[in-house]
């Protein structure tokens, strides 16, 4: 079995709704994905390591993604009762990142040169200690927005779905692997 096929084993295992392949060619970086994270929505933007402009410019970003030959696109899918059902949406959120906190460790120990990017900044410590030194760095991880990906981007150029249909919501994350 290849270290793509039992992170995709891995993950079903650890909880997420899907997880299929992922050509680490296929990503391209966008710097107006940056700009969205610049508006600081998120209130992550120049306070979190894993984030931008801390995780690095996009030249850098492309610098690590060229490291990988094969990756595994990870999804955790919401059926919400309907458009307002915020509490199926944190609770989908809070299952997205149940699995990627228990997949991420096993996936290292398989190819610890791997990285795992998850959906949203690195939430290892309850408040980020950036600017000070980052408390964890062989547990932190950034997103693939961080990153300056379109996810449903990256999802369509693999054969993955992004959009499952109505009243649904998917997070998404991805693990590379050398
Ligand atoms: S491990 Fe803690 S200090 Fe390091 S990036 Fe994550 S939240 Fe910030």
């Amino acid at each position: 079995m290849t270290a793509q096929d039992k992170v995709i084993e891995l993950a079903k295992e650890a909880g997420f709704d899907n997880a299929a392949k992922l050509d680490p060619k296929t990503i391209v970086l966008h710097e107006q994905v940056r700009e969205m994270c610049a508006e600081g929505k998120c209130n992550a933007y120049g306070k979190n390591w894993t984030c931008p402009p801390a995780c690095g410019d996009l030249d850098y970003c492309r610098s690590v993604i060229a490291r990988y030959s094969e990756g595994v696109i990870i999804q955790t899918i919401g059926h919400l009762e309907d458009s307002m059902d915020y509490e199926t949406m944190m609770d989908t959120a809070h299952r997205h990142k149940a699995n990627f906190m228990k997949l991420a460790p096993q996936v290292k120990a398989i190819c610890p040169e791997a990285i795992c990017l998850g959906a949203g900044g690195c939430t290892v410590c309850e408040k980020c200690n950036y600017p000070e030194p980052c408390r964890f760095p062989e547990k932190a991880f950034s997103s693939m927005e961080g990153y300056g990906m379109l996810v449903s981007e990256v999802c369509t150029e693999n054969g993955v779905p992004y959009y499952y249909g109505e009243n649904t919501i998917a997070f998404v994350g991805c693990c590379l692997l050398v």
